[in-house]
């Protein structure tokens, strides 16, 4: 089973976000029920914690979680120096 261990308590699982229903429809069959792996907000979590995931990040936006990690990686490596 690869669904996604946070499903109770997302934001965007719980359409929380304002989508359109059948957007998050979609978007929920893509990422919380085959491939969680590759939703933005869970490699956020993934990466950083949930403290990290911006409220109204959507799970197809890899970009926005690839910049969020990055800029935690910078900071963290700032922090260390
Ligand atoms: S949106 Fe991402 S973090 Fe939320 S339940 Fe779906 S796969 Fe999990």
């Amino acid at each position: 089973m690869n669904q996604c261990e946070y499903m109770e308590n997302c934001p965007f699982f719980n359409e929380k976000l304002g989508a359109l229903p059948g957007l998050v429809h979609m978007l929920k069959k893509q990422y919380c029920l085959l491939v969680k792996t590759r939703c933005a907000r869970y490699r956020v979590v993934q990466a950083l914690g949930r403290e990290h995931v911006p409220r109204d990040l959507f799970p197809n936006d890899a970009e926005r979680a690839d910049s969020i990690i990055a800029e935690a990686e910078i900071s963290r490596k700032h922090d260390a120096i």
